[in-house]
């Protein structure tokens, strides 16, 4: 369905960033890459699938290193007809406590760079008249939950930010929207489990069960392929007239 067509996926060495990269190349999608750590295995693993790949290993909070990347798949791929802002970060920690550069890194790297990747990729869509924005968001660009200020702020960011955008492209065959993952188990939320587990001297598989229980009704993760999944309809024709949305796929968190 998307062959022909070449996806960036800002954060995909690992968790959901690698799951969509991966389900965007079972459609055929030529992929960039972008992330810390090892990128070797992720890019021989999309590779495998018969798609062109590239790598490119922008720190997104470099305004400097997004235009970079953007220049290099200009050059290398002709241009970015899916975007997937996914890179993230998390901090935990009441405002009074909150370092002040973990609040600067996560506007920047969960909100702004989003905002980059953005304004430098919307002109080659318009120009190509098609284009497909998908920004990574999640329950807490919803609704918040206590120690997470900069993220829930990053998010409600990026959900605001995807509203504009989509309404400034809502004439053309351009389409901005949001996916808001509940609970999905990655190393970003492990880290989450092994503080509960840790703090609360909680076996590793209580601390799990707890950490969905007091959110999550339907008791399971949302998966990085049921993410990707979501993301390829959204890329898909069927979706034209999906805009400016933020779509939760939360086993029912915001639901209540
Ligand atoms: P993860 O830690 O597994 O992956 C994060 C990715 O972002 C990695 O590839 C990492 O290298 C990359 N990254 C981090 N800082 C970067 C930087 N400065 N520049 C470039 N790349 C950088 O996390 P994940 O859980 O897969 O999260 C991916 C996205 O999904 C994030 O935006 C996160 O907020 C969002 N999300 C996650 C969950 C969850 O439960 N895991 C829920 C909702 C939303």
């Amino acid at each position: 369905m998307l062959k022909g067509k070449t996806a960036l996926v800002t954060g995909s060495t690992s968790g959901i960033g690698l799951g969509i990269a991966l389900t965007l190349a079972k459609e055929g999608a030529n992929i960039v890459l972008n992330g810390f750590g090892d990128h070797a295995g992720p890019k021989a693993a999309v590779e495998a699938l018969g798609v062109q790949v590239g790598y490119h290993g922008a720190d997104m909070s470099k305004p400097a290193e997004i235009e970079a990347m953007m220049a290099y798949i200009d050059q290398a791929f002709g241009g970015c007809d899916i975007l997937v802002n996914n890179a993230g970060i998390q901090h935990v920690a009441n405002v009074d406590d909150f370092p002040p550069e973990k609040w600067d890194a996560i506007i920047a790297i969960n909100l702004s760079s989003a905002f980059h990747t953005m304004r430098l990729a919307l002109p080659g869509m318009k120009k190509k008249n098609w284009g497909r924005v998908v920004n990574i968001a999640s329950t807490h660009g919803l609704v918040a939950s206590a120690g997470k200020s900069a993220y829930v702020a990053a998010k409600h960011g990026l959900v605001g930010l995807t509203k504009s955008a989509a309404l400034e492209t809502a004439l053309l065959p351009v389409t901005v929207n949001a996916i808001c993952p509940g609970w999905v188990l990655t190393p970003l939320v492990q880290k989450q489990i092994d503080d509960r587990s840790a703090r609360e001297k909680l076996d590793p598989a209580e601390a799990k069960r707890q950490l969905l229980a007091e959110k999550q009704p339907s008791l399971q993760f949302t998966t990085p392929e049921e993410l990707g999944a979501l993301t390829v309809f959204l890329c898909s024709d069927a979706a034209v007239n999906v805009r400016g949305q933020a779509w939760a796929m939360d086993g029912g968190w915001t639901a209540q």
